[in-house]
């Protein structure tokens, strides 16, 4: 069965709809995504271009890290950001932002399967998932 997100931030500025399944979903630790999200831990799904149906860039703002190809994207006027575009190319939608639209749940089916770039981390976790040092369990 083929799932569709119905997704906006706080204020209901931005809306975006995301459809099917992600290409991926897990925790990444990399110095990158810590440096463009300011979070220690990046909880992120990963989708196909034509399963998400972006807002228009006039309605977001955009910030990018210095000297890198890491972009996030997200509502001027609330501050929720809602994706951000970086390795592995594809758009990335932090598990954050489903569970803000979802009851404060992930859903279940974007549930993270492993721990990625592990050896960057900031943070041990201690979970049954599997831990990758580096990014080549998604093949970066
Ligand atoms: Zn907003
Ligand atoms: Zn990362």
């Amino acid at each position: 069965m083929s799932q569709t997100y119905d997704i906006s931030c706080d204020c209901g500025h931005v809306k975006m709809t995301v459809r099917g399944e992600p290409k991926l979903s897990l925790y990444c630790h990399c110095g990158s995504c810590r440096e463009l999200y300011a979070a220690d831990v990046l909880g992120l799904t990963g989708w196909d271009e034509e399963n998400v149906d972006l807002p228009d860039d006039s309605k977001l703002f955009h910030h990018k890290t210095d000297g890198k190809e890491m972009h996030r994207y997200g509502c001027p006027k609330c501050g929720m950001t809602m994706y951000g575009r970086h390795k592995p190319g594809i758009p990335v939608i932090r598990h954050n932002v489903f569970r803000k639209n979802n009851g404060g749940k992930l859903p279940s089916e974007l549930a993270p399967a492993l721990h990625l770039f592990y050896g960057e981390r900031v943070l041990d976790i201690d979970d049954d998932l599997d831990k990758c040092e580096d990014g080549s369990a998604v093949g970066l």
